[in-house]
This record gives structure tokens, sequence and C-alpha cells, in this order.
């Protein structure tokens, strides 16, 4: 191989600097043909449909007829005015174009044409709070629970979730890879469903939320210190905390859940390292732990549990969000004078003092999305907890438009997939509802479902039910 020797001789020349440019213009002279960078350009790359961003090859699937939704009143989430008589292109999994139906171009050659006069055209929704593995807590003395079990769970969730109108969620808690693959599931369309980033096993302390010993909970179900069962991963100490994120990400999970109570040191060294790999991180905390995650850089709190006033103020400062799921303690009960769910969850809690925090964290200007928190039965509750939620942060302060926010453009910022999520926008990933009646006028209305789609593809048409003419 004397190129070889030829070429490390050039490099050592080239990387001494003293023969100067003319030795390394000779290396590129050498190396550019062998590359192909002097031949034909090579095929595009894009990257994957979640926060990793990954690179694949491009999809060459742009052959599929296009999708045309014509006449309906455009609400794309960017809080532009609504567009009467508007039109939205679709081919692929991509959004062609949105806009006045004079300033679009309809596709050459053959498309499906929708006709969705009379109807309003916005985002698909975004849960940012599910757990689409967890087990009904009436199940839990019953029927064993197992990876396939959790699967068929979750699955029955998904589909409950389209019904809603729902085209992303976040899983933050899942049953071993349930959650992922389900998500490979929806992905390589074995059945419908929206799109699910996943947070991998949550992570927590021995004896920590998710780890309590109490009566009807063996422990069985829980596995072992240092290495935890299926639903968590039990870490202590600032080292484990820090092994146990690099965990998550080895099984390809799109962003990082922690739990309280922890140290400083444990939360800090988890939220240190999934940012040094460029990975997001959400927090379920209460107290002084909420404070801690937030001053270690936290990039969500799940929940209002017990927060702290300084807390709020904090969270404006360093822009963290908040997912507050109000409706899964309102619907789960809450005792008057207190709520005295388990170990870790021995504090005060009203729905009233609940509305408090968000009505602060709103003024205070902190970024809010919608979550649920549908675990155990709570798919009963689909998709009207969507709704109720959406409902409880108006109460909180925030207007239909926040509300629709935090339900599109700013959950998907949270999400970190801003660039490919959250709006009705040229280029953007095609997740649209049309509802009946103007959600800006009255939130109910996104209720009335009338057609979704999920990457491009109709997942739900109740035209011809409504009597519309498909
Ligand atoms: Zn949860």
């Amino acid at each position: 191989m004397p190129s070889d020797s030829s070429r490390s001789d050039r490099l050592a020349r080239c990387r001494s600097g003293r023969r100067g440019a003319l030795a390394c213009l000779a290396l590129l002279a050498l190396i550019l043909p062998r590359l192909g960078l002097s031949q034909a350009a090579p095929p595009p790359f894009v990257t994957t449909d979640d926060p990793r961003r990954v690179r694949i090859p491009a999809n060459a699937d742009d052959q599929t007829p296009a999708i045309v939704l014509r006449d309906g009143t455009l609400i794309d989430g960017t809080g532009s005015p609504p567009v009467a008589n508007a039109v939205v292109v679709v081919r692929g999994d991509r959004i062609l174009a949105a806009g006045p139906s004079g300033s679009v171009a309809l596709p050459s050659g053959e498309y499906q044409l929708l006709d969705v006069s009379g109807f309003y055209i916005v985002p698909g929704l975004i849960d940012l709070h599910i757990h689409l593995a967890q087990q009904w807590k009436a199940d839990d003395s019953q029927y064993q629970d197992s990876d396939a079990a959790a699967a068929l769970r979750g699955a029955r969730k998904l589909a409950a979730l389209l019904d809603g109108g729902i085209t992303t969620v976040r899983d933050v808690g899942t049953r071993n890879d349930v959650a992922f693959k389900l998500k490979e599931a929806v992905e390589r369309r074995i059945f419908e469903g929206p799109r699910v980033f996943w947070a991998g096993k949550g992570i927590l302390a021995t004896g920590g939320h998710g780890d309590e010993l109490r009566s009807g909970v063996s422990e069985a179900s829980k596995g072992t210190i240092h290495s935890g069962g299926p639903y968590a991963r039990i870490a202590d100490g600032a080292d484990e905390w820090r092994l146990a994120v690099r965990e998550q990400i080895r099984q390809h999970v799109d962003l990082i859940k922690l739990f309280a109570p922890f140290s400083r040191e444990e939360v800090s060294a988890a939220i240190a390292e999934a940012h040094a790999q460029r990975f997001r991180v959400t927090v379920d905390a209460f107290g002084q732990f909420t404070t801690w995650a937030i001053e270690a850089g936290a990039d969500c709190i799940e929940h209002t549990l017990a927060m702290p006033d300084a807390a709020i103020a904090m969270m404006a400062q360093r822009d963290t969000a908040l997912v507050p799921t109000l409706t899964t303690y309102h619907a789960g009960g809450l005792p008057p004078g207190g709520y005295y769910h388990d170990l870790h969850r021995s504090f005060e809690m009203t729905h009233a003092g609940n509305l408090r925090i968000v009505r602060a964290a709103h003024a205070a200007g902190v970024r809010i999305g919608i979550g649920t928190d549908m675990g155990f039965a709570g798919e009963r509750h689909y998709p009207a907890s969507y709704f109720t939620e959406a409902g409880f942060l108006r109460d909180a302060g925030l207007t239909d438009a926040e509300v629709l926010s935090g339900a599109t453009r700013v959950a998907a910022d949270i999400l970190g997939m801003a660039d490919k999520l959250g709006t009705l926008e040229q280029g953007k990933l095609a997740d649209v509802l049309v509802v009946r009646g103007n959600p800006l006028a009255d939130l109910r209305n996104l209720r009335n479902l009338v057609l979704l789609l999920a990457d491009g593809r109709v997942v739900r048409d109740r035209r011809a039910a409504l009597g519309v003419a498909p």
C-alpha cells in the first residue's frame, strides 16, 4: 500500500506546518477523489423526527398522491390571525404549503381533495405527560403484569388518543422498552397512533417516588435496589444517577425523566450528563426538590406538587417549562385539607392551590404545556381528560389562544421539536386536526373532531357521520 504510506508521510508534513500549504494541497488532491467529493453530490440526508436528530437518508417516497384540504379556516398555530378559505397541501409526511386559497399552488398531477368548508384547521394536539404502559390500578392484585400486557394496553391508549385529535405524546415513564416498541410500531405503520417520544424508565432513588413499599405493593414488583424493576431505574449517589442517564440514552430514549426525592448532587449529575449528550430532562419533584431541579438546569417540571413561590420565579428566570397535569389530581380526588397519596405525596394539595400555582407561573411568563398523566385506568376517561385539562388551564388564567399554544406550538417547543411540529407551516410534519366550531371562540370546540391527519395520513374521518359529503 505505497500510496497510504506516502499519504501518512504527507500528513505528517502537513501537520508539521513547516513546509506549509503546498504539502497540504497535495494531500487534499490525493484524498478528495477517494471521498467522492469531486464527483456527483452524495444523496441528501435528513434527521429522524425526534429530538435525537439521527441522520437518515432522505425519504424518496414523495411520489404518493398529495392531499389537499380546501376551504377550511386555518389557525396555523403561529399566532397569526385565522385565515378563511384556506388550503393546506400535504405530500408524504410533510406540509407543502398552507395559506389563503389564492396564494397556495395546488399540486400538479393527481391529488386527494378533502373539502373542509365550514370547519377549522389546527395543528394536531400534543399530550406531554402520558404513561402508555401503566397497568390499571384495580388490576394490580388480579393480573400479573408483563411487557406484552403493557404493550397491548399501550396500543389501546394510542387509539384513544387519536380519537381525541392527539397526534403526539410524550411518555414520561414506561415499562422496560414498551414505549419504544410502540413508537416503532407507529413509525413502521403496524398500527395507527400518535408519534411517541419516550423517556425510558424513570430514574429514582431507593425508596423514592415509584419505589415506595406500601400495603398492596409487593417487594417483587419493585425490583432490586441499585438496578430497579421494570418501571424504575433505582440509583443512589451522583455517579449512579449519571450511569442511569447513560443507560436510558443507550436504549434510544428521546428525553430523561427524574423523580424526587434526590440529593442536590444526584440531580445535578444526572442533568449535567443528559445535557452534555444533548438530551432534555423533565423532573417530577415537590417542595425543595423542585428548587434543586431548577437550579440544576431541569428543562421542565411535571405537576404542581407543593411548588414553592420562589421556584416559580426561578422557572421564569431560567426558562424552565411547566406541565401542570391538573386533571390527574382532580380526577383522583383530593382529600380535604391535604393530599396524602403515599410517602412522597404527603403534603397539602388542593385543586384551588394547584390553580393558584399555575396562575402564578403563567403571570411570571413560564411556558406551560398540556399533559394529562394518563396512567393507570386514565384512558377510560379519554379523550375527555385532555379537554378537562385545557379547561383547567383556562381557569388558571390562560386565554383560549394560550391554551391552544400549550397544546401545539409551546408543547412542541418543550419537546425540542419546534422546527418540525406544533404549527401548520411549509416543511413541518403533517399532523393536522380539523374540528367543527372555532376553538379560539370556545376551546371546547377542539373536541368536535371532523378529520385527523397523523404523519401525513388520514387516520380519522367523521365527515360522513356528521352528514358532510366526503
Ligand atoms: Zn406521570
